[in-house]
């Protein structure tokens, strides 16, 4: 097998691979696969519920935030942020200044912009695709809804470095592609949501942990699917869910675990990402990365060549040494190498070693 260096959906952890394969034809005794029972049975409802506990363990997330397995992707809860928390008939009446938003990236700003079709929103501050906005530079309304912000901006590669302050309005994050790879206090937050696909297993499986008291403040008129509630009422069984990629995720809890949990990650993810930027220090500008030193992803190292006619040869060099997938975003070009949980210290150091390798011959 490949490294492979995909920003998502991403590499799986071999482990997990191997026991999905060992398991497809009869899982646990059952004669079917995991893809053939009812949501409903019993084979499965272990699952769902243990995939729930173990992540709200590896999370430490406390009873009273509820952890709800969605479908629809990001794009879904850019949606259902405002939908859940903006609307004005909230049982907060003196919040009515609609969303806050920290825009820093692709993400951040398309989640700002859906936001702005369902109603009024205000932005808190603006990064520009280099940097994150630090909290003196924070315009937060007293009456605002909540704080939206993207906490790793996956397309540029620009990751908080802290939790924003925002008082009394609820905090709400996207960690999509940091999740599970650093401890963090979910106390500061209201909600935080993810996608699956990157640290979680893989696509189809969206979640979020959600503070008890802002759940049920969508409008009457908000679509079921939509409203946070019916997940929460319904232990996130109100229609059929995405069984497998629940089941997958309930793997990657277990793998998780093994390997000493979001502590080990978060060591491993400084060790990946700290090779991969020494190396574009030490290369004198052969190689040089757009986003200011604090905030760096520790999960999308982003990086160009100085010489862009050398893009094409550099990715295939790459590729024919098993190092796959290391072509930047198509909006920024470049290069961009994700390094997520499941991506082997090995791959990063081989990586590292390659593009020193590649630097001396063309530098
Ligand atoms: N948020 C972040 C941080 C992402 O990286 C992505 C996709 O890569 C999204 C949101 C959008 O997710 P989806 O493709 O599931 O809608």
């Amino acid at each position: 097998r490949c490294f492979n260096f995909s920003a998502g959906p991403s590499e799986l952890p071999l482990e997990v691979l191997e026991q999905v394969r060992d398991e497809l034809l009869d899982f646990r005794g059952t004669g079917c696969s995991i893809m053939e029972i009812s949501h409903r049975s019993k084979a499965f409802t272990e699952v769902h519920n243990e995939t729930q506990q173990m992540l709200r363990s590896l999370l430490d997330i406390p009873e009273e935030y509820d952890i709800l397995f969605m479908q629809g992707g990001g794009h879904m809860q850019f949606s259902m942020v405002p939908l859940n928390l903006m609307a004005p008939v909230s049982a907060d009446p003196s919040r009515r200044g609609g969303g806050c938003y920290i825009v820093n990236g692709t993400w951040s700003r398309k989640a700002a912009h859906e936001a702005g079709r369902l109603g009024g929103i205000s932005i808190a501050a603006e990064g520009d695709e280099t940097n994150v906005p630090q909290q003196q530079d924070l315009r937060i309304p007293e009456d605002a809804s909540y704080v939206y912000y993207c906490d790793n901006e996956t397309v540029h590669g620009i990751e908080f470095n802290y939790v924003p302050d925002t008082g009394r309005v609820p905090l709400v994050a996207d960690m999509s592609s940091n999740i599970l790879t650093r401890p963090f206090d979910i106390r500061k937050f209201g909600a935080i949501w993810f996608g699956a696909q990157k640290n979680f297993g893989i696509a189809g499986l969206t979640i979020a942990a959600v503070r008890h008291d802002l759940i049920g403040r969508a409008p009457e008129n908000c679509p079921v699917m939509l409203d946070w509630k019916s997940y929460s009422s319904k232990n996130s069984m109100l229609n059929t869910p995405p069984t497998f990629a629940i089941y997958i995720a309930n793997l990657v809890c277990h793998w998780l675990e093994k390997q000493g949990g979001v502590p080990e990650m978060a060591k491993r993810a400084a060790e990946k990402s700290g090779a991969l930027y020494s190396v574009i220090d030490a290369s004198d500008g052969f190689y040089s990365g757009k986003v200011k030193p604090a905030f760096r992803s520790r999960m999308n190292v982003t990086f160009w060549l100085k010489d862009e006619s050398l893009n094409d040869l550099f990715v295939e060099e790459a590729a024919a040494l098993g190092l796959k997938n290391i072509r930047g975003h198509r909006s920024i070009g470049g290069m961009r190498a994700s390094v997520y949980n499941a991506v082997p210290t090995e791959g990063a150091t081989q990586l590292a070693d390659f593009m020193k390798d590649f630097e001396r011959r063309h530098g």
